[in-house]
């Protein structure tokens, strides 16, 4: 039987997208547009675009909000008070959440359940900064001198009107790593989703609109690139937290500025991973190298290693476990548990990641296996086997370039310092894998890479600890104590005793 989503879309009840505006669920402006599965390429529902007049009323409710209280100025206690019930609602609703996380995106239901970009890790994100709302302190510092007596001390601030720009492929786990820390600090938030995955975001939302939260503290856009850019203009915006392509964030960066607009820019990566000739396992490294490409999202995510910088004792080991592991790769209806990977998220990308194939082989990179499209009931869906190319030279475009798709590039090395070398040769430094039983070599080689985060034989991201890009991967983290710094101004007040 031909995969279809519509079912589950009907179980669930999917209604037409609307905006979130200073506490009240609305529509404005006539235009609208289909969200499409990328497994059926089927129209799942449409989506308001908000356009210039939906911004500006949501940054007009969201500047109210801030400027007039009470969120921004109430005592910690209260914040948290507000805030903690949401993290419950978040927690209760996680299955429905994940459904329609997968609706939006075609994640497997497994992932969308089970994995770092689940409904649950958006409630403990949640959680996680409603537990820092007490604990957002300053500084008081040694008096400087004895001729005066002048003691200073630092408050933490909110920063503003928040405008939370998001990607497609963790819509749930990005809404929560932005909208949880920025509220906690006592901001105003406007978010705007993917126009290619809005739905889980609008229970989400949906959650917020039922809290105690004030209206106007949390709104919600829809809309694609006018939208988005709407946003990230407006001069009621104080701070653009944006996580998306380095395209779009590049953009940002020389639209926003106007008036001083504060900026985290989690943008993609090409990231490497050594795997040394020491390791424990090659089996391991290579599954797990292989399958963030080939399962999950299928590659989609900004932090995979899509360098696999491996020593030459070790290619052909290498690749016959790679090889190995995609043979476990199913495709299918993404409701099915037993489905584990993702397609491709639009008929547009699908061409990029195709034409991305096709360029590695004319640049003489060997592709070892995947690279075309299953036939039968799955022509349906934007799926591509995961590929392997095999001697990369790191000057190809394919090991420079974000493809964001299931693709994998073997790249051999002889020596410790070349491999660092080559993985630091690249325009971006989002994260990184280093595999390896020798922890010395380990903690020499991530201190030697330029990267904003790296994992040692794994890599995961937590709520509490800070993951973000240096180079054209970004710059601000997500995660822990460093995101409340992203989402509060330091303010220094000097008490003089003299007077
Ligand atoms: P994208 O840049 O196409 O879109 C991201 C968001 O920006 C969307 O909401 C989109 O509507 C909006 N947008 C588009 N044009 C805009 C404009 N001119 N002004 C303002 N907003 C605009 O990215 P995507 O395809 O949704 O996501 C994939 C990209 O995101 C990849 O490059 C990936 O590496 C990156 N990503 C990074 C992280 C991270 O934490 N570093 C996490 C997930 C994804």
């Amino acid at each position: 039987m031909a995969i279809t989503v519509l079912p589950v879309r009907d179980r669930l009840g999917v209604r037409p997208g609307r905006l979130f505006i200073n506490g009240a669920w609305t529509d404005i402006g006539d235009a609208r547009y289909d969200q499409i599965h990328p497994s059926t390429n089927e129209i799942v529902t449409d989506f308001a675009e908000a356009g210039k007049a939906g911004v500006d009323a949501a940054v007009a409710a969201a500047r109210r909000a801030f400027d007039d209280g009470p969120w921004s100025r109430m005592a910690a206690r209260e914040r948290k008070r507000i805030l903690q019930p949401i993290v419950e609602a978040i927690y209760a609703a996680q299955e429905e959440i994940a459904h329609l996380q997968t609706l939006d995106n075609g994640i497997p239901i497994s992932f969308s359940v089970g994995s770092r970009v689940s409904g649950r890790v958006a409630g403990d994100i949640f959680d996680h900064y409603a537990g820092w709302i007490d604990k957002v302190t300053g500084e008081t510092f040694p008096q400087y001198t004895d001729t005066t007596n002048l003691h200073y001390m630092t408050f933490r601030e909110p920063v503003g009107v928040v405008a939370a720009i998001t990607p497609w492929n963790g819509p749930v786990m990005t809404f929560a790593m932005k909208v949880a820390p920025a509220l906690a600090c006592g901001n105003s938030v406007v978010l705007k989703p993917s126009e290619l995955a809005g739905l889980a975001i609008q229970k989400l939302a949906d959650i917020l609109a039922q809290s105690e939260l004030p209206p106007g503290v949390f709104n919600l856009v829809t809309g694609g690139p006018v939208t988005g850019e709407a946003l990230s203009t407006h001069p009621g915006v104080d701070k653009v937290s944006f996580t998306g392509s380095p395209m779009v964030g590049e953009k940002i960066m020389s639209t926003a500025g106007g008036n001083m607009k504060r900026l985290t820019l989690e943008l993609g990566g090409k990231s490497a991973a050594l795997v040394f000739p020491d390791t424990r396992d090659v089996r391991t490294a290579a599954r797990n190298l292989m399958g963030l490409c080939s399962t999950f999202l299928s590659g989609q995510v900004c932090s995979t290693p899509t360098r696999a910088l491996v020593h030459r004792s070790i290619v052909d080991e290498f690749v016959h476990h790679a090889s190995e592991q995609v043979r476990d790769v199913k495709f299918g209806d993404p409701f099915d548990p037993a489905t584990t990977s993702t397609p491709i998220i639009s008929k547009r990308q699908l061409d990029r990641v195709l034409g991305y194939i096709d360029i590695g082989r004319k640049e003489g990179a060997r592709l070892l296996f995947g690279g075309d499209r299953p036939g039968g009931e799955l022509a349906i869906g934007n799926w591509v086997n995961a590929a392997l190319f095999v001697d990369v030279d790191n000057r190809m475009r394919v090991a420079r370039e974000e493809i964001f798709g299931p693709v994998l590039c073997v790249i051999p090395f002889d020596e410790e310092a070349e491999a660092i070398r080559i993985a630091n040769d690249s325009e971006y430094g989002l994260s990184g894998g280093i595999y390896t039983a020798d922890l010395t070599r380990a903690f020499r080689v991530a201190k030697a890479m330029r990267t904003g985060s790296i994992g040692i034989n794994g890599y995961s991201v937590m709520p509490n600890s800070p993951a973000g890009g240096i180079k054209r991967s970004g710059f601000g983290r997500e995660g822990g104590w460093a995101t409340i710094e992203e989402y509060t101004e330091l303010k220094t007040v000097m008490l003089n005793l003299d007077a």
